[in-house]
């Protein structure tokens, strides 16, 4: 029986959605708080490429918009280090550097993808359309027109709150009983910088490469724009003597600049403007549950799992929820309670593991991925991977080219890591044993011709 989903939030997550039901003969009411995105410029500072792999890639696939977004993507083959000084260090992301990640326009994508919406005879989008609130026990849902100021009641069959981090569906869900929620922010928030395109809308720097200037406790990187540009994004604390709170000053940045990431200084030569007019963004993770409220309504995308960017899989995950929620309502499209239980019962512990792997691999991306024994781990994995492919498969390589789940992934990296340490363990000390027999029958050979 055809259903009608009311969806609050048409980012990338929901309005990839309401492809998904409208191509399943569902009606969609999509409610958007900004404007809409294909008409203005986008705002400033919010993040402008993202990093898109298998599994967001699967999702576009599912809706016949894979070829033209990859189209338009820049494929990143590997990780371009940025020392201090010294010469830049490439490292692919798989033996023959064959794998890739693509870098796409947010505003692209997100505008693609509400076009495709628009397309479906079953889906109506509703811009500058903000919901304030619901009450699950009615399906009423309080929405404000942003441009008049007037607020409306709605009546909903079912909701689905994309609407991201600082979703409003998710908070009238924490006013009910036993919901739980914790939002961690990260010390460090992030400013956008831009390399601009060299004459003849050429890049400056590698543009088959994510680009990272890793310095310790914080980091900086550059993504590539189809127009020849690079988005920077600096991770930096908001406190202490070196921190956002305490440099303001365009001139104090460039100094600092200078300093820290010296090559980058006269690619972005906007350095003082962008960093007095970009805003610093927060970096969050968000983690709450249950996801649903009865069949009345349920989380998807950042809205049920923001996680900190530093594996580029928070709109991949969001992507693989619209596949598992569509798949879910498939199944029982008369019964939407145990649908979304179902749905969130696969993806909750998944999105944990993504939370926690995504805050570890900022340690690995700022601190180790300049180090050498870092460069010697990779070599070493890319072996293993090559010489036992069935027992070995890197963590980046499940969770970024492969449709393992997350939590699944993290478990098994761990094994793996298990593992590798005591068979290193164990080759050393058979390498010990091997040492320490051969120096006995060395002595053993010259006591026996000293006194024989
Ligand atoms: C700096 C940075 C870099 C990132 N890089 C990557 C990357 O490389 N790869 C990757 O996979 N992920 C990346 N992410 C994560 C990715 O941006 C998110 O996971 C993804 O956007 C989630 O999609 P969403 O639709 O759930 O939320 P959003 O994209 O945030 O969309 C939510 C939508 O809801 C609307 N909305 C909000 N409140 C309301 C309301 N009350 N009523 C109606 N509408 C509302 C918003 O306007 C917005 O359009 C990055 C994030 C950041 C911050």
């Amino acid at each position: 029986m055809p259903r009608t989903f009311t969806i609050f939030g048409a980012g990338l997550a929901g309005a990839l959605m309401a492809v998904y039901l409208a191509r399943r003969g569902h009606r969609v009411e999509l409610f958007e708080r900004r404007p809409d995105p294909r008409r203005g410029t986008p705002e400033r500072g919010r993040s402008i490429n993202l990093a898109l792999s298998t599994r967001g890639i699967a999702a576009l696939e599912e809706i016949g918009l894979a070829d033209e977004v990859l189209r338009s993507a820049i494929p990143m083959r590997g990780r371009m280090i940025h020392p201090r000084s010294g010469p830049l260090a490439f490292q692919a992301y798989s033996k023959g550097a064959e794998l890739a990640i693509n870098s796409v326009s947010r505003s692209g994508l997100n505008s693609l993808l509400l076009s495709a919406a628009e397309r479906e005879p079953g889906v109506r989008v509703h811009f500058s359309r903000r919901c304030l609130g619901m009450d699950f026990d009615t399906g009423k849902a309080e929405v404000l027109d942003v441009e008049s100021g007037r607020t409306e009641t709605i009546d909903t069959e079912t909701v689905i709150g994309a609407d991201g981090a600082f979703s409003g569906v998710r908070s009238s869900m924490q006013k009910r009983d036993r919901f739980d929620y914790s939002q961690d922010y990260l010390e460090h928030g992030y400013k956008e910088l831009t390399i601009p395109a060299a004459p003849g809308a050429t890049h400056r720097i590698d543009r088959n490469a994510l680009h990272i200037w890793p310095r310790g406790t914080f980091m900086m990187i550059a993504l590539p724009n189809q127009d020849g540009s690079f988005t920077c994004t600096l991770f930096w604390p908001y406190k202490g003597p070196h921190s956002f709170d305490t440099m303001p000053s365009g001139d104090a940045a460039l100094e600092f600049f200078r300093r820290e990431f010296p090559d980058a200084v006269p690619l972005i030569p906007n350095l003082k403007d962008d960093w007095e007019h970009n805003p610093a963004a927060s970096l969050v993770t968000v983690r709450c549950a249950p996801w649903n409220v009865a069949g009345c309504a349920v989380l998807l995308g950042d809205a049920a799992h923001a996680v900190v960017p530093f594996y580029g899989q928070g709109m991949n995950a969001s992507f693989e929820d619209c596949r598992s929620l569509a798949r879910h309502i498939d199944a029982s499209p008369d019964d939407l309670r145990s649908a979304y239980e179902r749905y969130a019962h696969e993806r909750k512990p998944n999105t944990d593991a993504l939370a926690q792997l995504a805050l570890d691999n900022f340690i690995e991306m700022r601190d180790k991925a300049g180090s050498p024994a870092f460069r010697r781990k990779k070599m070493v994995e890319h072996a293993l991977e090559a010489l036992f492919p069935r027992w070995y498969t890197s963590l980046y390589f499940m969770v970024t080219f492969s449709h393992t789940p997350y939590a699944e992934a993290k478990a098994r990296a761990e094994r793996q890591d298990r593992a590798v340490r005591r068979w290193t363990l164990g080759l050393l000390a058979a390498l010990g044993l091997l040492l320490i027999l051969a120096a006995v029958i060395l002595i053993a050979h010259f006591v026996t011709r000293k006194f024989w």
